[in-house]
């Protein structure tokens, strides 16, 4: 029976595998993105309903983050219809958030809604660095890293329960694991960190999306040295240990050239 079982989990595993168009690699992928952006819709309004949110209207921070973050939406939804990719950003409705908090972090929920604390800010420092971070956490969302996590938690603590299952049966549970496969861990009083490879990927087609937005890559190399120094307190999901800071910063030197390529200076 337990045999019958795992070969039904590894069939599922074999099929639930889907050419991310991206990244251009093959990922597990069990859940389909379209349920998932709907499940981000409703835990990002929890969140934000949860957190002191700041008004564009009001707050330079706010404003600056959500300039960034339209420049580089746009940005990457031009450069993927142009590629006859249009799909990668199907079903995105996208909404740039700062939330106020001391903790160091920013993510991008399925379908493009993302969030910012000011935490953060003092890192950044400035508004390129700004647009590497979120260059970063939209990587993460496009090349649907989450949905990679999602999957493979479903299988290895629900047992390859589709996720409407196990919403129905295990809703707590279900939304901790979503909350986790996109580094909102601090809600859950927990942390997954991206593996290697998708951090390495979301560093590199970071960078791309940054640079294709006028905004110049550059800036990732004194950012990451700056974020280096201040490790240590509240470790974000772009300071997991994976890759370690100096390896990081060696691969941004090795994938600079390719992302100059979509600078144009002065946007
Ligand atoms: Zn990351």
């Amino acid at each position: 029976m337990k045999n019958i079982f795992s070969l039904l989990v590894i069939l599922s595993i074999l099929t639930g595998c889907a050419l991310n168009l991206a990244t251009g690699r093959n990922q597990l992928s069990l859940v389909k993105e379209s349920e998932l952006q709907l499940m981000a819709t409703s835990q990002y309004d929890t969140f934000l309903k949860e957190n002191k949110v700041l008004s564009a209207g009001t707050s330079k921070d706010a404003a600056m983050v959500d300039r960034v973050g339209t420049r580089i939406s746009n940005a990457i939804a031009k450069y993927y219809d142009s590629q006859d990719k249009g799909s990668v950003l199907e079903g995105y409705k996208w909404e740039f958030n700062t939330v106020e908090s001391e903790e160091v972090n920013a993510w991008c929920m399925p379908g493009g809604k993302v969030v910012v604390y000011t935490g953060l800010l003092p890192v950044t420092q400035n508004e390129t660095a700004l647009a590497i971070v979120m260059g970063h956490e939209i990587a993460h969302s496009v090349a649907r890293h989450g949905n990679e996590r999602m999957s493979q938690a479903l299988v290895q603590q629900l047992g390859g329960m589709a996720l409407e299952v196990a919403l129905a049966q295990k809703p707590k549970e279900t939304q901790d694991l979503f909350l986790l496969s996109y580094g909102i861990g601090s809600q859950v009083g927990a942390m997954l960190p991206f593996s290697r490879q998708q951090e390495t990927e979301a560093d590199q087609y970071g960078l791309i999306f940054a640079a294709m937005a006028g905004y110049d890559p550059r800036e990732a190399i004194p950012f990451w040295q700056r974020m280096s120094a201040a490790g240590g307190a509240s470790p974000p999901e772009f300071l997991s240990t994976h890759p370690s800071n100096a390896t990081r910063i060696r691969n941004m030197e090795q994938f600079m050239p390719e992302a100059l390529k979509y600078y144009t200076p002065g946007n």
